[in-house]
């Protein structure tokens, strides 16, 4: 075999195309994800994937405690995102099909129904509305919904969705204008490291980000970023160095709240990379320090409320005899 080492069905002079991944490359790479299960998703339209109450952090002050909100997270089944971005894994919670008209107002029911039970609220706090893709897409959100998602939303004081500022963008300020609690638009920024923009897919300038922002602000709509930390084909100091920055662009630009995120596997092209050893991804200790400059940065004393997400990430080793207090935060969100 020439003087091509074979990997994976894939020669590493192959695999040299993939440092510009196209959409279409990510979506054939699907097949080596490792952590698939298909047979346990979930088909059923009217269920959402996943629902539960949480407290998560409303604002931040250096030194002092933060207020705390309780929140109702509804992870939505729904259609998958046009987008194909190179580290996303989303698709594996998604539908084969289009979102049917009804079945999200449907899912949101049986999470106010659960909320209910388990609070005995029947007003105030946040609730999280997360479909694996954008809100104001129409094929993964239909937009004769809105009305009956309006008055569903209507007891909650602020409703948290996620969106990519250049999709479905007049139908999201014609939403949060006739919203009764206050709309948080959650943008997957990821990174502003100039090398990763073209690699991750994702199609989002940090000039459009930027003017998206502003826009928000305008509205007075809140805005929350996902940041991504371990990226592949940065060093481990580039990386940190580019999280840092990113999350200093972000609060620049209004972030109410930032959530950061590690990269991992499981979508099948950050498999490849993995077995190709141009991905690792980043351990509980590298987030952990990444964090730790981040609460310690003088410039976020002020805000945003700053959480990590521990989805992906290996487990805490635990010492026998020895109770360990949960160091890391959850902002328990499925955009990657
Ligand atoms: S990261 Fe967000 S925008 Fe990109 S493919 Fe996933 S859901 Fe779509």
């Amino acid at each position: 075999m020439a003087d091509c080492i074979k990997i994976n069905s894939m020669t590493r002079r192959e695999s040299n195309l993939f440092t510009n991944p196209s959409p279409q490359e990510v979506l054939v790479s699907r097949e080596d994800a490792t952590v698939v299960d298909l047979e346990r998703r979930n088909r059923d339209a009217s269920r959402p994937n996943s629902v539960f109450v949480e407290l998560e952090a409303a604002n931040r002050r250096r030194g002092q405690r933060s207020e705390m909100t309780q929140v109702l997270t509804l992870l939505l089944a729904s259609s998958e995102c046009s987008l194909r971005c190179t580290m996303c894994d989303l698709w594996r919670n998604t539908l084969s099909e289009p979102t049917p008209a009804g079945a999200l107002p449907e899912q949101i029911r049986f999470g106010l129904r659960y909320w209910r039970e388990q609070t005995g609220r029947k007003s105030g706090g946040t609730i999280k509305l997360y479909n694996s893709g954008n809100f104001f897409d129409p094929r993964t959100t239909p937009s004769v919904d809105d009305d009956e998602f309006l008055r569903l939303c209507e007891p909650f004081d602020r409703v948290v969705v996620e969106n990519h500022p250049l999709i479905g963008t007049r139908r999201l300020f014609e939403f949060g204008k006739r919203l009764r609690g206050k709309l948080e638009i959650a943008v997957g920024l990821e990174s502003i490291a100039p090398r990763m923009l073209d690699r991750l897919n994702k199609r989002l300038r940090p000039g459009q980000f930027f003017q998206f922002a502003q826009q928000l602000k305008e509205a007075s709509f809140d805005l929350r970023v996902f940041l991504i930390h371990g990226l592949p084909w940065l060093a481990p100091m580039e990386s940190y160095a580019w999280t840092i920055a990113s999350a200093r662009f972000a609060a620049a630009a209004g972030a109410r709240h930032i959530s950061l995120l590690p990269c991992r596997t499981g979508n099948g092209f950050m498999d490849r990379l993995a077995n190709e050893g141009i991905f690792r991804p980043p351990t509980r200790n590298q987030m952990q320090v990444v964090m730790d400059a981040l609460e310690n940065d003088s410039r976020f004393d002020h805000g945003p409320v700053l959480t990590l997400d521990t989805w992906g990430l290996e487990p805490e080793p635990i010492e026998l005899n020895q109770s360990v207090p949960a160091k890391t935060k959850s902002d328990a969100t499925q955009d990657a």
